[in-house]
């Protein structure tokens, strides 16, 4: 009944949790925009910023399915462990039939996919399509891995950004649910900047600070 209400009465406006998407673009710790009830039965506590549960009742269903998949997780794990030992076996016997193939003549050496030199070496893709070998000058392949290589930083950059955006989310919430005094040494805490500086709970390192706070009052 309540949740009806919530949703069509006039507080919808005040229901819906802004997305954080900016570090700087953050609105200001108190008080934060979340308006949302756990939706698990009986709880009364607030949603986590874009979730349906509150921290602790997400944190529960997890712990939950994790122990109700234990095996098909365990195995899971194993099987990309054997996977990644295919893979390695695959890249050397493709390289192997490729050799092979030049020597008798079945395959024959291409010119630089770039530049039309005929000093190559291949480059193989997919160990599968072995054949669809790509040929490249020693120049052009140093810099076709180099953007390769550059393209997986970017993607490690952007899970790393992801991880902490996820982490950020979680704490703020949680800081949501604790008690006033609490919630006041944290902020008083965050808004410590280098020497002897106030933030203002805008800034970026006010954030990181708060989480920062909030982690290390977990663990004390
Ligand atoms: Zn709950
Ligand atoms: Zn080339």
């Amino acid at each position: 009944m309540r949740q009806d209400r919530l949703r069509r009465g006039p507080k919808h406006r005040f229901v819906r949790i802004r997305a954080l998407d900016e570090l700087d673009d953050l609105p200001p710790p108190s008080p934060l925009p979340l308006f949302r009830f756990c939706a698990a039965r009986g709880c009364k506590r607030r949603a986590r910023s874009g979730g349906r549960h509150c921290v602790g009742c997400h944190a529960a269903a997890v712990r939950r399915w994790r122990e109700d998949h234990r095996r098909e997780l365990a195995v899971r794990r194993r099987d990309a462990a054997a996977v990644r030992g295919d893979d390695a076996r695959a890249r050397d016997s493709a390289r192997a039939k490729l050799a092979m193939a030049l020597r008798r003549g079945t395959l024959e050496q291409g010119r630089c996919r770039d530049c039309g030199d005929s000093e190559v070496i291949g480059l193989i893709e997919e160990p599968a399509r072995w054949r669809d070998v790509v040929w490249m000058c020693r120049e052009h392949r140093q810099a076709e891995l180099e953007r390769r290589r550059d393209a997986a930083a970017q993607r490690a950059a952007d899970a790393k950004q992801a991880a902490w955006y996820d982490e950020r989310t979680l704490a703020l919430a949680a800081i949501e649910l604790l008690p006033p005094a609490e919630r006041a040494r944290l902020y008083a805490l965050a808004a410590r900047g280098p020497a002897g500086t106030q933030l203002s709970p805008g800034a970026p390192l006010y954030v990181m600070n708060l989480v920062r706070s909030y982690k290390a009052s977990l663990a004390g």
